[in-house]
């Protein structure tokens, strides 16, 4: 039994899955399901198409090169069986799996450091092409220093100015009675 790839997407095709189609020329196509077999009836090229492999590989998307592909290869030469072999090939594919999946993830790791570096580069030129938008915060400043010690001063010189004067209360009342106005008793507190 084999796990086959996908012809159209490149993911695996376990057994009793999926179809089969061979042509008239003894070429066998292996299919993981109705999308990517009506895709190929419908002549779609895989490099073309945005959710295969094929395109992901070939448009940089995804690690294409690399000798950890070397060891998964379709070997048609038949092997004894050795218990011994057999337990270091499952290791192996351990291990392989492991480093490959470790690969993919450092190459997708740099390709979106790339671009985060291209948008950094393009803030910096947003900024110095349109810096006349920008408006310092800085700007005039010592004028508001200024401005506000001057208040506060004010402030402080009106707090010496307000005097409380102290009028008799019964002696305010009688000169209300009589019909004189505040000014009259300000004078006579003064
Ligand atoms: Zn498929």
């Amino acid at each position: 039994m084999r796990i086959e790839t996908c012809y159209f997407c490149s993911s695996k095709v376990y057994p009793g899955h999926g179809i089969t189609f061979v042509r008239n020329d003894c070429k066998t196509f292996k299919f993981c399901r109705s999308k990517c077999h009506s895709a190929f009836k419908r002549k779609k090229n895989p490099r073309k198409v945005r959710w295969t492999k094929a395109y992901r590989k070939a448009s940089g998307k995804e690690l294409a090169v690399d000798p950890s592909f070397e060891f998964e290869k379709r070997r048609n030469i038949p092997v004894k069986y050795n218990r011994e072999l057999w337990t270091k090939t499952v290791e192996a594919m351990k291990r392989i799996t492991e480093i490959k999946e470790k690969r993919q993830g450092h190459f997708i790791m740099e390709r979106l450091r790339k671009g985060r570096d291209v948008e950094i580069q393009m803030d910096v030129k947003d900024v110095q092409r349109n810096i006349g938008l920008i408006r310092s915060p800085a700007v005039g400043l010592k004028e508001r220093r200024a401005k506000e010690e001057a208040e506060e001063a004010a402030l402080m010189e009106e707090d010496d100015e307000e005097e409380i004067t102290y009028v008799d209360a019964r002696l305010m009342e009688k000169k209300l009675e009589e019909g004189a106005s505040f000014k009259d008793i300000e004078m006579m507190a003064e």
